[in-house]
């Protein structure tokens, strides 16, 4: 089996896996913000890094897998029209923000174990890590790569940049950042436009505040990261994920805050996800085009025709490799569903296939054999889980075609079945995390048609012949035939 090999953003070509402390592997994945509902560019990073955490553990190594919260912010601002200051503060009054952190938080783990994804080892949430902030900013002041203003401290990316490689993971110039700095509110405190915030002083109607040596105010979005995963992995760490759009200014920014608190670069290993569009287009406010999970699994959002099952979803995220855009669109979705539902029917028949007995090595048991083996090398070759779906895929052909008959099973050994029994389900259940969910067709349906197989052969047995026919005519006419064959009685679409 080959090695594993991982496409590090930071060098921008695959390196193989070599973990810090062998069997332990530290990952850090950057968690949602919960100041709304999670939406459909929730779904890939963490579905991703889901099978990222499930084949890590699968090649034995012991994965802390931690995944934050970002739960502290101008978040009492949602869904607020501008309004009598009077009527606006009774409300602010009444708002308790950990209420409205604490909902979206729920759902985000709804939308979570919808999607199978695994909780991770640890979930630490923004708020629950005010001091640990507070002592890195500490720290960085001392040192003095960071200043103060009004009770405010900004990171001085200039002297940063002037030792670092600043820029190094987005691969941006300072004269760029310069020019494109996009957050407006200090500029007139900061010493440079491309300075971020370590701390910001909360004005008199901020809620979520803290006191700090800087006066009461709230943490900058960057030095959560930098201090949750110094705080439960250490520094450096192995591996660093999240979504491409995280690359500038966010992990830029974790990069310089962690280097100068700890003297170490956060992650040997830096993995990000591309995006994802919505028929074609970038998903955004102006085109109306952000659709949450909740309506996606529901299809209550206009541009969904009907509603998507999670685990179509999740198959759908897995058929495209982690460094392609992917476009949700209704065709795709619908596309996806089938093949998810041949994929798991293949599954529920493979199980019930009996090997005649008897056969030598042919050509048939090498390919299955080799079948198997390129899934651990896809999923080895940076985490390709497109091709390992593609090998599956040419799997199940080959269950189909011993189901319908059109091979022979003994046309491989006893072995190489039981063999393909073990690993087919447990690449697709375990690694790929993909089952059989409430509204998916493949496996239910064929429990269904044994129970009437089963009940149908009862009532031959104790000569209800019309019952039997009415059974087999009755499944007739829905498009499913029944044929008794002297191993016992099978089903096939007509
Ligand atoms: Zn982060």
């Amino acid at each position: 089996m080959a090695q594993l090999v991982i496409y590090n953003s930071l060098s921008r070509q695959k390196e193989p896996f070599v973990p810090l402390h062998p069997p332990y592997v530290g990952m850090y994945v950057c968690g949602p913000t919960v100041s709304g509902e999670s939406h459909l560019g929730h779904a890939r990073p963490y579905v991703f890094f889901d099978v990222v955490f499930r084949w890590l553990r699968h090649l034995g190594y012991q994965v802390r897998y931690v995944r934050n919260i970002t739960d502290a912010g101008h978040f009492e601002e949602e869904d607020r029209p501008a309004e009598d200051k009077v009527v606006a503060k009774a409300k602010l009054e009444r708002l308790e923000p950990m209420e409205l952190v604490q909902k979206y938080t729920n759902l985000f783990h709804d939308a979570m174990d919808q999607l199978n994804n695994l909780r991770p080892s640890i979930e630490p949430t923004a708020t629950g890590h005010i001091i640990e902030q507070i002592a890195m900013i500490e720290e960085i002041l001392r040192q003095g790569w960071a200043y103060e203003v009004n009770g405010s401290v900004y990171f001085d990316v200039v002297r940063y940049a002037q030792q670092y490689d600043y820029g190094r993971l987005s691969g941006r110039r300072l004269e760029e950042l310069l020019a494109g700095s996009r957050e407006l509110e200090g500029q007139e405190e900061k010493r440079h436009p491309a300075d971020f915030a370590l701390w910001k002083k909360a004005p008199p109607e901020h809620l979520m505040r803290w006191p700090s040596p800087w006066g009461q105010g709230f943490p900058g979005w960057h030095i959560e990261c930098s201090a949750m995963a110094t705080k439960y992995l250490g520094a450096p760490f192995d591996i660093h994920g999240g979504g491409m759009d995280l690359q500038f200014p966010h992990h830029e920014s974790e990069i310089a805050q962690t280097r100068i608190a700890t003297g170490h670069i956060p992650a040997r290993y830096w993995m990000h996800n591309n995006m994802i569009t919505v028929n074609g287009r970038k998903m955004g406010k102006s085109y109306n085009n952000t659709i949450t999970l909740r309506e996606l699994f529901t299809g209550t959002h206009p541009l969904l025709e009907r509603a998507y099952d999670p685990m179509t979803v999740r198959f759908f995220i897995l058929q495209a490799h982690y460094r392609s855009t992917l476009d949700f669109n209704n065709d795709a979705l619908k596309a996806a569903e089938k093949g998810l539902e041949r994929l798991l029917q293949a599954m529920a028949l493979l199980q019930r296939l009996q090997h005649p007995g008897g056969g030598g090595e042919t050509e048939t048991d090498k390919k299955i054999r080799e079948l198997l083996t390129s899934c651990a090398d896809h999923l080895n070759d940076d985490f390709n889980t497109a091709l390992t779906l593609a090998s599956l895929f040419e799997l199940a052909s080959y269950i189909f075609s011993w189901h319908n008959r059109q091979a022979d099973l003994s046309d491989i050994r006893a072995e190489t079945l039981s063999l393909l029994q073990l690993q087919f389900p447990y690449y697709v259940t375990d690694i790929l995390g993909l089952k059989a969910s409430d509204h998916s067709h493949g496996e239910r349906l064929e429990r269904v048609l044994q129970i009437l197989i089963d009940l149908r052969n009862q009532a031959r047995q104790r000569k209800d012949f019309a019952l039997a026919d009415s059974i087999r005519q009755q499944l007739m006419q829905v498009g499913i035939a029944l044929k008794d064959e002297k191993e016992g009685t099978r089903w096939e679409w007509v």
